[in-house]
């Protein structure tokens, strides 16, 4: 199965947290906090469309201005999810700076944020052309935990205690569609642009009559457009979708524990903080931090298909593979 989004961390283990998930044949991506960003390239980050930040630390959030940067005087419109308090983060962020010109720009840039509280989101625009001051304010009340629900996929979160507000973050796509290249040469069918229209159809669950434009080599085919619920069957399967989840900077407490290991229930692959060894439990505790052991029980708990360790806390440098080994052992073990 090749599966339609591919998740990476933005920096090795050591590195500010990140991750990056990345859309096959679409330009299009989603970004896991928002730290050091360097490591992306302009390309890579101009795909991005929403940005999830588990929380405002430093390392989670420095990246603000080269995205901000980058994003300007582009017609955009950028996502920003983040815990209580966001709004006033994100406020403080563009506060930074004069934007005395910036309404004149062409292409307006729009950041749409939501703040994530237990009870409720609150919501606010900030446009390029309105000097980035905040505009349609509304909090919505809601404990509804998915953030983006899209025909393809979603997004929820779970809040957690970092000694502040925490956001842990889910992808779940609704289900795969795998393109049978096999069957597409026997039928005499091209590879095209036509695919992604097919599997919008399917995933919008349009009705089986809906005609299938086939295109390919730079023209419409001659003939009748074969219907969706003909083609389906031929030319594709359906298998259950792909599970990603981004867990970092959490204590280990009974109520974190049980909300990450919900959120993170089967998922194909669970990326997962480790900041210090078991020999230091104390020490992550007092700093409201996974050992790495934690994590590697979290994942078994979760059911986890795979598992990756990062945020490793610098005092492990050069001896990273000490934080895998005690995670793997502890997953391993359940
Ligand atoms: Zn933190
Ligand atoms: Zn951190």
């Amino acid at each position: 199965m090749r599966p339609s989004y591919r998740p990476r961390l933005v920096n090795g283990p050591f590195g500010d947290p990140g991750l990056y998930l990345a859309f096959q044949l679409q330009n299009r991506a989603l970004l896991f906090d928002l730290g050091d960003i360097s490591a992306l390239s302009s390309r890579d980050i101009l795909k991005v469309s929403h940005v999830f930040v588990s929380h405002t630390h430093m390392d989670h959030f420095i990246g603000f201005d080269r995205l901000l940067r980058l994003s300007l005087g582009r017609s955009k419109k950028l996502h920003l999810y983040g815990p209580a308090g966001f709004q006033e983060n994100v406020r403080g962020k563009l506060a930074a700076y004069t934007w005395n010109l910036v309404q004149r720009y062409e292409n307006p840039l729009a950041l749409h944020v939501t703040e994530v509280r237990p009870q409720s989101r609150l919501h606010a625009v900030y446009r390029c052309r309105d000097r980035f001051r905040p505009a349609e304010i509304r909090e919505q009340a809601t404990c509804d935990r998915t953030l983006v629900s899209e025909p393809a996929f979603t997004v929820s979160a779970a809040i957690l205690d970092h000694g502040t507000s925490c956001l842990g973050f889910s992808v779940k796509e609704r289900f795969h569609i795998n393109i049978l290249k096999a069957r597409l040469d026997e039928l005499g069918l091209p590879v095209g642009p036509w695919l992604g229209t097919f599997k919008r159809a399917v995933f919008s669950q349009a009705p089986p009559d809906t005609p299938i434009q086939i295109a390919g080599g730079g023209s419409a085919r001659a003939g009748r457009a074969p219907a969706l619920g003909d083609l389906l069957p031929q030319i594709a399967r359906v298998t259950p979708g792909q599970k990603v989840t981004y867990i970092t900077d959490v204590g280990h407490t009974s109520s974190n524990a049980t909300r990450i290991v919900e959120l993170a229930q089967d998922s194909d692959h669970l990326f997962i903080e480790a900041a210090f060894a078991d020999a230091h439990a104390r020490l992550a505790a007092a700093k409201h931090h996974l050992t790495a052991g934690q994590a590697g029980r979290l994942a078994a708990r979760a059911h986890v298909k795979r598992l990756t360790v990062f945020h490793f806390s610098p005092r492990y440098t050069g001896r990273g593979v000490l934080l895998e080994k005690e995670a793997l052992a502890a997953f391993e073990q359940g």
